[in-house]
């Protein structure tokens, strides 16, 4: 069967799927493809699978869960989502939950949360300022939130009440704010905007700046949360705490769920002003609870840390042996290999053929989000592979 011919023929074009792959299994960090061929995965479905695929832990979760209460109404209490909120809460210096199915839901109750702020608090100001190269969802706000106008383009007129800032540049949020400002909303490092860590201090100046007007700082932290970076939260690697977080992506391992949590004075949803049908089911809470304690028993985010480090050297030591490769970059196991031109789409599929799925992130550079359970001689394995890549593809 020629699933990608199927596939292109009954399914809008969301990702560009250059390589045709169609993969039916997954354990750990590896997936078979339809014809059985094995490929070590450096992408994980985009900095989901946390616990890698197919988990027994998480199977189980799941499977038990399944049988027990799948989903009911938000008008009734369930354990599991009081569980997680719980869960969520005490590892974070968050005091309330909120729960939805993604990435972009999460940042839009976010925004929702901080426009009603502005009218219980700041006089009506409803104006969030996000950052270039920023990615917050497609959602038509996200896309406004957005702050990359390939996303915007098609799909104009874009949702009013978002200003974009050059990001790591505290001066600019500064200069930016007016009084109709309630919020900046921030990833603590772009993911999709290219892997881009701010320098030391900025989080402080924006921080500082936020608490002197009284605005709220939110992050972003769908991509770079539950341990990726190398502690739970990014933010706790930066020095100070936001009032509100996104979250989705790893949450659940690859089961659909997104939330944000909020400090106590800025938790100001009231019932009826946010919801969502799916959101926090049991099912989808019993499998965030089965990856959070997992994560936080197994210390993954310190492991992400170390694996991380690891990977992080090996891809710099890559650069002295091909003088096309501009810097490697990242944090824990959110990294990017940058080239000086497009080689990104030629080195991926030169990785592709011998089995290592990666990311092409950019035209010039590649991303790597592999499950936090990854062991180092996976990554040697991987980049092994890369650098067979690319010497393949510096000799054409
Ligand atoms: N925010 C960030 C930082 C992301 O990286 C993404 C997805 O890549 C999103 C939001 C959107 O998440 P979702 O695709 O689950 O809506």
């Amino acid at each position: 069967m020629n699933w990608p011919e199927l596939a292109d023929k009954c399914i809008m074009p969301m990702a560009s799927r250059r390589q045709a792959i169609t993969l039916v299994r997954g354990q750990g960090v590896r997936v078979w493809d339809d014809a059985g061929k094995e490929y070590l995965d450096l992408v994980g479905g985009w900095a989901v699978c946390t616990l890698g695929h197919c988990h027994p832990v998480l199977v189980k979760a799941i499977a038990e869960q399944a049988q027990t209460l799948m989903h009911i109404s938000n008008q009734f209490y369930s354990i599991p989502q009081t569980r997680l909120a719980e869960l969520l809460v005490k590892n974070s210096c968050f005091a309330k939950a909120f729960f939805c199915n993604s990435g972009a839901e999460a940042n839009e109750g976010m925004v929702k949360l901080a426009r009603k702020y502005g009218k219980l608090k700041l006089g009506g100001a409803y104006e969030v300022i996000t950052a270039l190269n920023s990615f917050h969802g497609r959602t038509l706000a996200m896309v406004a939130a957005t702050g990359q106008p390939k996303y915007q383009e098609a799909f104009t007129p874009l949702t009013p009440g978002f200003v974009h800032v050059e990001f790591n540049n505290a001066q600019a949020i500064k200069k930016a704010a007016t009084r109709n400002t309630c919020a900046v909303m921030l990833e603590p490092i772009q993911g999709e905007g290219g892997v881009n860590i701010p320098d030391d201090g900025y989080f402080q100046e924006v921080r500082a700046f936020c608490d002197e007007r009284g605005l709220l700082l939110m992050f972003d932290e769908v991509q770079t949360g539950l341990g990726r970076t190398g502690s739970l939260f990014a933010y706790e690697q930066l020095g100070v705490e936001p009032d509100a977080i996104a979250l989705a992506k790893g949450l659940a391992g690859g089961f659909p769920v997104g939330a944000f949590l909020a400090k106590a004075p800025c938790a100001v949803l009231a019932p009826g002003d946010h919801a969502s049908t799916y959101g926090g089911n049991p099912l989808a809470c019993a499998a965030a609870i089965a990856v959070l304690n997992y994560t936080l028993e197994r210390n993954l985010p310190q492991h992400a840390k170390e694996m991380g480090s690891h990977f992080l050297a090996r891809l710099q030591a890559l650069k002295g042996r091909f003088p096309f490769i501009q810097e490697a970059r990242g944090r824990g196991l959110l990294l990017a290999l940058q080239f000086k031109e497009d080689l990104a789409d030629a080195v991926q599929e030169a990785c592709t053929r011998r089995g290592l799925l990666v990311n092409r992130l950019r035209p010039s550079a590649l991303r790597f989000m592999p499950p936090l359970i990854i062991t180092r001689d996976e990554v040697d394995e991987g980049v092994d592979i890369l650098e067979k890549a690319l010497a393949e593809v510096g000799r054409k």
